[in-house]
């Protein structure tokens, strides 16, 4: 069972998922979010996935159960489930427990609630291990940092956190000048690392695969795992795609203001809507902060961006300052 998961709403407490990154194969489908694109052609080409796992959160999202339609792969959808209250975690408890029976039907398996139990105890374990790397992110390199998350995400989940755990990051000379990193899944490391020769910091960021994955609470085991889980998966830093910009916005001003943080990325797809209107409060946000901004755009998961002119430009502006 090898399942490939889009986007960091997907669960792990159910099986082991590999997120998806990025792919460079044949782009079928390449108009709107080369993300999707991408996706779509991994799980179809690559014969290592006999699974994919999504959500129906945005409108290149919304089509994927379409082209994935087939007898040879698992196929699944997530609904796109807004607040953060008692019948949103009804709802998506339901929508877990229809997920982990889908899985065993498939599959001919059968996932116990002590399977599920033990899986929590480590995502719980996993996230402590990286929030002690992430509070103290000032003073290493964010470039190895997420290399290494990249690397320890892809491995089972009973062997990550001593992964993370037996990583050893470099400490960085470069304290001042802090920056955040706002985005969806990031594809391309090669551009932290041409932010961070340039003499820029990154302190933070809200990435699914680092300050979104830290910020949620910890499951606490009780009667109804499933419930348990829904709770904890609609706890802290969303996605702007799950309907509840205010929240995302206002963790994120709050990280950055503490961190005295001088400018922002913003990572962005291409046509990406739930990121542009996101983009437009969040630049409004900043303005009145004083805090520099600068967009980059990706036109898919393996671009090389040309970056390097208004990045240069951006470094230029914040270390002048
Ligand atoms: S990057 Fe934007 S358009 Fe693409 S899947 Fe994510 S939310 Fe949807």
């Amino acid at each position: 069972m090898k399942i490939l998961a889009l986007s960091g709403i997907i669960p792990e407490h159910i099986c082991d998922v590999d997120r998806f990154f990025a792919y460079a194969g044949d782009k079928k489908i390449n108009h709107y979010c080369g993300y999707v694109a991408d996706y779509i052609c991994q799980v179809e080409q690559d014969d290592r996935y006999d699974g994919a796992v999504y959500p129906k959160s945005c409108d290149s999202c919304r089509v994927i159960s379409s082209y994935l339609r087939s007898d040879d792969k698992f196929s699944y959808q997530f609904p796109s489930i807004s607040g953060n209250d008692e019948n949103a975690w009804d709802f998506l408890a339901c929508v877990l427990k229809d997920y982990k029976s889908a899985l065993e039907n498939f599959y001919e398996i059968e996932i116990s609630v002590a399977d599920v139990e033990n899986r929590i105890e480590i995502i719980n374990k996993r996230a402590k291990e990286l929030e002690k790397i992430y509070e103290n992110l000032e003073n290493i390199s964010y470039f190895e940092y997420m290399t290494m998350i990249h690397q320890v995400l892809s491995l089972p989940l009973e062997e990550q956190v001593g992964a993370i755990s037996s990583f050893e990051i470099n400490d960085i000379s470069q304290k001042d000048n802090s920056v955040f990193i706002v985005g969806s899944t990031l594809s391309q490391l090669n551009i932290l690392q041409q932010i961070e020769d340039l003499g820029l910091n990154i302190v933070g960021d809200s990435l699914p695969e680092s300050g979104r994955l830290i910020s949620k609470e910890p499951v606490t085991l009780s009667d109804d795992v499933y419930k348990s889980i829904a709770k904890s998966m609609l706890s802290g830093k969303k996605s702007p795609s799950e309907n509840d910009f205010h929240q995302m916005l206002e963790l994120d001003m709050e990280e950055i203001t503490s961190k005295k943080v001088v400018g922002v990325i913003f990572l962005t797809q291409k046509y990406c809507e739930p990121y542009n209107f996101y983009k437009s409060v969040y630049k409004k946000k900043l303005d009145e902060l004083c805090i520099k901004y600068i967009e980059i755009e990706q036109k898919d998961t393996v671009e090389d961006i040309r970056a390097d002119v208004v990045l240069e430009t951006f470094a230029e502006m914040i270390v002048r300052n």
